[in-house]
This record gives structure tokens, sequence and C-alpha cells, in this order.
């Protein structure tokens, strides 16, 4: 099978480029030109994960389906895991494929292409902390968050059957996916209590450890006062300078003492699949592919954006992991890729341009800067109208991949579907 352009994950990035150049190609020759590979059937936007998890957001109804999109974006869809590159003869494995019987549904395939663009995505980083992959839950793919929305109904359950129950949760990693997290589980909690009798009432204990002094570290300090302020208010243990040590069963031992947890949830440091390393290209120590200013890796042909690569920012730094970098590498592979296939050359080299940062803090509150174009100056928002802008992010993205009266159409039934089954979801 030989693809001109094999775009390797659908997330963020990797499905917005693939509807990009899909749309771009139109219906015949997008299909027979562009191939998208994920390991998924369905695409959820990983921003969301922390709803995911928390069970303010069903998969069922969030999930676009691949097949369902490559149509409508005139592009053509393969499921499968990427297992091998060979970057010299530019072919690629993908894993068979078995059910969860074990039974054999697609064997091992090969994929040839002329170029081909890695947009995998990454991982949390556990630093060598002894316990955590045991005992930490990790928000790294959907699964992960519908694994920890299971344990959390069950932990929910039997904390509202206990007399003076309640429920300990630590969240390891002050970064965005910690402080969004912790939100939206309060949220979540006071959803439930709502439906609960007075008797089954129980308390939810959040400590949200951070080993750095603030959290939101890489955002202006304004940001992560407000935040930290927002989630004390709402009864949420904020600990910073405190290094996690050991995770167990029970909770953490950390610098600053031990934290008792019934539920641990990893949410620090960026780290990328190991397998990463072993595909033939140069690849950074958390496992990012370097990529240079093109975002072309270390073999011809082959690019890598979003997470999973490492790109050079300014003063020495790489552009961040964020959805945001994700979509402006898409739309600028977009244009070197179209070009390539008219046999012509983008000269002008990939920029990253910061527009600021938006963290929601719950279901009305949000709190962010954006970078304005007068003089740089940064714009502190919060609030509502910082959680609407949270939301035109979701909004974008879907846009990108559906087009504008789809989106309206699809932000409109979920709405309505809310309305009728309640936001949490409690099965
Ligand atoms: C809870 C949470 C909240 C976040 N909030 C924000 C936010 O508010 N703002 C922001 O800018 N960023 C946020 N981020 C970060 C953002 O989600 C990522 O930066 C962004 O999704 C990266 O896009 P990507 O395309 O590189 O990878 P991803 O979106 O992670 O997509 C990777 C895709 O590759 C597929 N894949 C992986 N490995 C393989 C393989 N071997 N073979 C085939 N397919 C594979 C996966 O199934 C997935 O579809 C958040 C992240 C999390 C977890």
């Amino acid at each position: 099978m030989h693809y001109d352009i094999v775009i390797v994950g659908g997330g963020a990035g990797g499905l917005e480029l693939a509807a990009q150049l899909g749309r771009a190609l139109g219906r015949k020759r997008g299909r027979e030109r562009v191939l998208l590979i994920d390991r998924a059937v369905f695409h959820i936007w990983k921003p969301t994960l922390h709803e995911v998890a928390a069970g303010t957001l069903d998969t069922h109804q969030e999930g676009l389906s691949y097949a369902i999109l490559a149509r409508r974006n005139h592009f053509s869809f393969a499921l499968g895991e990427l297992e091998g590159l060979d970057p010299e003869a530019k072919r690629l494995t993908l894993k068979e494929i078995r059910d969860k019987d074990g039974e054999l549904i697609v064997p091992a395939r090969a994929i040839s292409f002329t170029w081909t663009v890695l947009a995998i995505g990454s991982g949390s980083n556990f630093f060598g902390t002894p316990g955590a992959a045991e005992h930490a839950y990790v928000l790294e793919q959907t699964e992960d968050a519908e694994r920890f929305h299971t344990r959390l109904l069950s932990a929910f359950t039997r904390a509202s059957f206990t007399e003076a129950g309640a429920l300990n949760i630590a969240i390891v990693g002050g970064g965005a996916t910690g402080v969004e997290l912790s939100a939206e589980l309060l949220e979540a909690h006071t959803e439930l209590l709502q439906s609960l009798g007075p008797s089954q009432r129980f308390r939810l204990g959040l400590t949200l450890v951070e080993a750095a002094d603030r959290i939101l570290g890489g955002l202006p300090e304004k940001i992560s006062e407000q935040a930290t302020l927002t989630l004390q208010r709402r009864g949420v243990r904020v600990l910073t300078g405190a290094k996690v040590q050991e995770v167990a069963a029970c909770g953490l031992a950390t610098s600053a003492g031990p934290i008792p947890a019934d539920l641990v949830v990893w949410a620090a440091g960026v780290k990328a699949a190991d397998s990463n390393a072993g595909l033939g290209l140069a690849v950074t120590r958390s496992n990012q592919f370097q990529v240079d200013d093109h975002l072309q890796t270390s073999a011809p042909g082959v690019f890598a954006l979003g997470d999973c690569a490492a790109c050079p920012w300014r003063d020495g730094k790489l552009v961040p992991a964020r959805a945001q970098a994700a979509h402006q590498q898409a739309s600028y592979l977009r244009k070197v890729l179209l070009a390539k296939l008219r046999e012509g050359h983008v000269a002008e080299p990939y920029a990253y341009r910061d527009f600021g940062s938006l963290v929601s803090l719950g279901e009305n509150r949000g709190v962010g800067s954006l970078m304005g174009n007068l003089g740089g100056k940064n714009f502190f928002v919060e609030g509502l109208i910082a959680k609407y802008m949270y939301i035109s992010l979701h909004l974008a993205h879907h846009r990108a991949i559906l087009g504008f009266w789809q989106t309206v159409v699809l932000a409109l039934a979920r709405l309505l579907q809310e309305r009728v089954s309640g936001r949490l979801k409690l099965h």
C-alpha cells in the first residue's frame, strides 16, 4: 500500500492536518493521496480528557469516528499502531490488530509513503518515582481517562455508603492538566451531592502537589495566583515546593510529609513513548523527535508535529507541548506538503506564535492571559469571559475538522442533551 502523505496520529494536530489536506485536494485526489493512521477508532480532543476523567464529558457523545471524519474531509483512514519505521525505504509498519478476546483481526502491515508526518503525541513523566507506574492514574489517552472515571464512580459510591464518608484524591503536577482536573472533580462532586440523600453526602479532599514554588509555572504569575486562590477557596489543598518521593496504594510520600489518598493521578512532566527511540530518528532525552525549523526530523521526508516533536523556539527553549502549537504546526505542514505535491518548496521556516494561555477552573470559571499585538502586551482575563474563550478553542478544533455548521449543530445538540440527562455521567 502506498500513499503520497501518511500522517500517523489523529490528535489535535494530525487530524487537523489530514482534514486540511483532504479538503484542499478534493474528494478523489484527497482519498488517494492522504492516509491518516491512528490506534483508536474515534477522536477525542486531548485537552478535554480531564472532563472525561471527572465524568463531565461523555466519550460516547463527544467521540468522533475517524472513518466518518475521513469521508467528510476526503482523506483515507487506517486503524493501526505504529510499530516500525524505515526512513530510507520510506516505509512504516503497523502492529497486528487483535480484539479483546485476543483474536487476530488484521495482521501486521507495511505502508510506504513519499512523505510522512509523525503526530503521535506524548505522555507524562514519572521521573523514576517509585510506585508511580503501579499506583497512579494518568491522562494520556481516552482509555486512561475512562479507567480513572470508572474507579472514581466506585470511590464515590463507597464514600457515600460510609458513615462520615470522605474521599481523598491527590493530583501530582500543578500544570494545566492538574489544575483543570482539580476544578473538574470539584464540579463533579458538587453535581453528585445534589443527587444524593443527606445521609449519603460525603466530603471530597483534594490535594494538588507541585514540586516548584507555584502552580502553572509556565504561565504568568498573576494566572498562577488567581488559580491558586480559586482552588483554595473551594477547599483544594495546594501544596507547592513538595517533591513526591514515592507513590503507594494509600497515598504519597513527599518532601513535605505523607499525603493519604484513595486515588492518585499523575499529571506531571512531558515524555514521549520509549518506542520513539527505536524508529531510526534523532530523539531527545524525553523521546521527542528532534525537528528543524521546517519541522523535518533527522530523516528527509519524515516530519513531526505537536507533543512528539522537539522544535526549537526562543532563548534555547522548545515550542511548548500545547494544542495551540500542534494546531499551528498542522497549518504550516499543510502549506509545505501541498507545495511538495505540486513540486514546489516552502522556504519560510515555521515560527511558533504564542497567543497566550487559558485554563479552565470549572463550569463557569476560567483564567488566562492573551498576547496582544500592541507592543507584546499581555492581557489578563478571568471568570466567565476566560471560560467562554477556553470553550471557543474546543469549538475552533471542531470547526477545523467538521466545518462551521456541523460544529454549531453539534454544540447545540450537546447543550440540549446536557439539559435532559444532566452534566455528570454516573454510569
Ligand atoms: C487533561 C489535559 C488538558 C490539557 N489542556 C490543554 C489546554 O488547555 N491548552 C492546550 O493548549 N493544551 C492542553 N493540553 C495539551 C494538549 O492536549 C496537547 O498539547 C495536544 O493534544 C498535542 O497534540 P498532538 O496532536 O501532538 O497529540 P495528541 O492530541 O495527543 O494526539 C496523538 C494521537 O496519536 C495517536 N497515537 C499515539 N501513538 C500512536 C501510535 N503508536 N500509532 C498510532 N497512533 C498513535 C493517539 O491515539 C492520538 O490520537 C492538555 C492535555 C491534557 C492531557
